[in-house]
């Protein structure tokens, strides 16, 4: 029997990583300029984390975690988000007394979903938590930055924003209520899914997919009409914001988001490329959950991103710069008996610029390696003979372009290529 990876658990090929690479380095850059830190903290948790700071009733907490025993018996669980191991980490560590944060973070998380294009097991997340900050001028920002992230990437044109506010959690479960009371009379043309939900969760029926729940959902109380003016205030001086940076979005009442943590603005970045696993990025404002994790009070807004789906999308757009695929610069071949004097080219020339050299550790004839340079990506091939060593000197072979070849003295070299690449 072969020894296979797990379904939804995918690897990472070498092909594949630099685009990986393009899309997290654009985001630490970006991330940097706006005065946010990373933060690392376990892909491990006590199950009881997840379960307090989620909730007991959502899809992820009933049906898509990966929790076990370990070998003391205590509850443990593969993060399926990274919020709540950054609050715990942050009231821990002591990071919300009196001060402000900007974090973000990336890494693995995993749910038990069923497999396909943009879903998958264990999947990457970009994350941002922003802590200490009650007022919506955090919110917009957390807004604008990921709005001159697509812009920045080449998506801008194929994401909107959808807004919408939860308000306080008193007025959700008002709300909770009066969709209840309304469903319930209805209970016959919901959908097997939404009859469910109408006990346990019975906000995420907004979210149904069912054409009959939707139209029975035309007519049902919409939260908007419950929110306290708080939040009411807090969502008029966000869209106010968001205006005047010149950011277009969609005030959606149907959306709710999956997790019980969230209060006032909740908000999706969605396209619809990818087909159904349109949200490529999603967050809101959470100021209940750092008490509820046992801190002091702290207000808190976040968001986290989809890797796989950006590179999709990207992919999906033709934004991958071609350059991204090129992994090597120069290529050195020593043919015949001159190791030593391929190894310290190729050092002198590391120590000389910043490019990317690459020598041929494998040997063989002249034609053999230079197919593998050919194969490598590089630019330019260095090639040294018994004849070439012995005089301090390499033909170099233009791999890309029809520039005759032409040899020249190993000290001449970093000051030619320079000029070259
Ligand atoms: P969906 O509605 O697509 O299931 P979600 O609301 O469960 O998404 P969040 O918990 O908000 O997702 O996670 C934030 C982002 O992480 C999503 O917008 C998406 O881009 C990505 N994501 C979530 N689940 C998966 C998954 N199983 N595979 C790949 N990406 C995912
Ligand atoms: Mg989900």
């Amino acid at each position: 029997m072969k020894l296979q990876s797990i379904r939804g658990m995918n690897d990472l090929l070498p092909s594949e990583s630099p685009r990986w690479q393009y899309l997290e380095n654009a985001v630490a850059t970006l991330l940097a300029r706006y005065g946010y830190s990373e933060i690392r903290f376990p892909i491990v948790e006590s199950t009881e984390l997840f379960k307090r700071s989620i909730g007991e009733v959502t899809d992820i907490v009933e049906k898509e975690m990966y929790t076990f025993d370990d070998r003391n018996g205590d509850p443990l669980t593969l993060r399926p988000e990274g919020t709540a191991g950054c609050v715990r980490a942050a009231i821990q560590n002591g990071l919300l007394h009196n001060q402000l944060q900007r974090l973000w973070y990336a890494g693995p998380m995993f749910r038990h979903e069923r497999p396909q294009k943009g879903r998958l097991r264990q999947f990457h997340q970009i994350g941002v938590e922003t802590f200490g900050m009650a007022g919506p001028e955090i919110d917009a920002e957390l807004l604008v930055m990921t709005a001159r992230l697509w812009r920045q990437l080449g998506i801008d044109g194929a994401v909107a924003l959808q807004i919408n506010s939860l308000g306080s959690a008193a007025d959700r479960s008002r709300y909770r209520a009066a969709l209840v009371d309304y469903l319930q009379a209805h209970h016959g043309e919901l959908d097997e899914d939404s009859q469910r939900r109408l006990q346990s969760n019975p906000l995420r029926i907004l979210d149904s997919k069912n054409s009959a729940t939707q139209a029975l959902l035309a007519d049902a109380p919409v939260l908007s009409d419950y929110i306290d003016s708080e939040s009411v205030d807090h969502f008029a001086r966000l869209r106010q914001l968001l205006d005047s940076a010149g950011v277009s979005y969609q005030v959606n009442q149907r959306l709710v988001r999956g997790l019980d943590y969230y209060s006032k603005t909740v908000f999706e970045w969605v396209t619809d490329a990818l087909g159904a696993q349109g949200t490529v990025c999603a967050g809101g404002r959470y100021d209940g959950l750092v008490e509820q994790l046992g801190g002091k009070p702290c207000p808190a807004v976040g968001l986290a991103m989809g890797v796989e789906r950006l590179v999709l999308l990207l992919d999906e757009l033709q934004q991958l710069p071609d350059s991204i695929a090129r992994q090597v610069d120069i290529y050195i071949a020593a043919v015949g008996d001159v190791a030593v004097d391929g190894q310290r080219l190729a050092e002198q020339l590391r120590s000389s610029g910043d490019w990317r050299v690459q020598l041929d550790c494998a040997g063989g004839s002249f034609k053999s390696q230079l197919k593998r340079a050919d194969r490598s990506g590089a630019v330019v091939a260095l090639i040294i003979g018994e004849d070439e060593a012995a005089a301090n000197s390499a033909v170099v072979k233009f791999l890309r372009s029809g520039t005759e070849q032409q040899t020249l003295a190993q000290s001449e070299l970093s000051a030619f290529l320079t000029a070259q690449l």
